[in-house]
């Protein structure tokens, strides 16, 4: 009997399954110099993934909480290749709200990539590949996110993750160095204090931080250094 391909298709136990080629919805992909973390300063491929649970009162990547394209893991990294990129960092929004970002770290470190991921302190961290350098953005009272951060995150922390704290006041900077010695965070990972874009004075970080003593390292964003507010950037 000659049937159409509809029908040979319709269930009938002949054609195998349809396999769901994993996406990831994407705000952008470009190529940068890293401007945060201890790896500030390197020529970098940066994937911004779309969507975020949290609203931090100072987010300033608000353009990636809604929009952007969907694109197969096999085209986000081909993207990236074509950069000929070594250092390649996800980000977002919250990259680990979409399933699939996992898969695409993995997938990024077997192409032999150097690979960091920045993420909020409010999502699970089990299950990252060990190749990923994790990028901890632990929420203060200043951000508005406080309430979101895991209690569940120091297990998953090793030698070559880094915790960052975005300050806006000298409470947030009180509380941050609360934790740093309550959890004695700089014996397990770096720890970046940030002073945040507008609301901090640098210098006052700079100042507090030699006046404590602190192990940790002053964290000035390059980017907008370089480049101001500017998108891609
Ligand atoms: S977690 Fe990051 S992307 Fe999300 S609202 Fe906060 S600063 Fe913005």
């Amino acid at each position: 009997m000659n049937r159409t391909p509809a029908e040979a298709t319709a269930g009938d136990g002949l054609q195998p399954p349809a396999v769901a080629v994993p996406t990831l919805r994407i705000t952008e992909i470009f190529w940068s110099i890293q401007g945060e973390s201890e790896r500030a300063g390197l020529p970098t491929a940066f994937i911004r993934l779309t969507g975020c649970p949290l609203r931090c009162r100072y987010c300033d990547t608000s353009y990636a909480f809604s929009g952007g394209a969907l694109l197969t893991l096999d085209a986000i990294v081909a993207k990236v290749r074509a950069f000929a990129a070594h250092y390649v960092c996800v980000t977002g929004g919250e990259p680990l709200a979409q399933p699939h970002c996992r898969e695409l770290l993995r997938r990024l470190a077997d192409a032999g990539l150097d690979v960091s991921l920045e993420t909020s302190g409010a999502l699970d961290l089990a299950g990252i590949d060990p190749r990923i350098c994790k990028i901890v953005d632990i929420k203060t009272p200043g951000s508005g996110e406080v309430e979101r951060n895991r209690g569940d995150l120091l297990p998953h922390l090793r030698g070559t993750d880094q915790i960052k704290f975005v300050l806006c006041d000298r409470a947030d900077y009180d509380w941050a160095v609360a934790r740093l010695r309550e959890f004695d965070l700089a014996r397990r990972c770096g720890v970046l204090f940030s002073p945040c874009h507008g609301w901090l004075p640098a210098p006052d970080l700079a100042a507090w931080i030699l006046a404590d003593r602190l192990p940790v390292r002053l964290q000035l964003q390059l980017h907008k250094i370089l480049w101001g507010e500017a998108r891609g950037r």
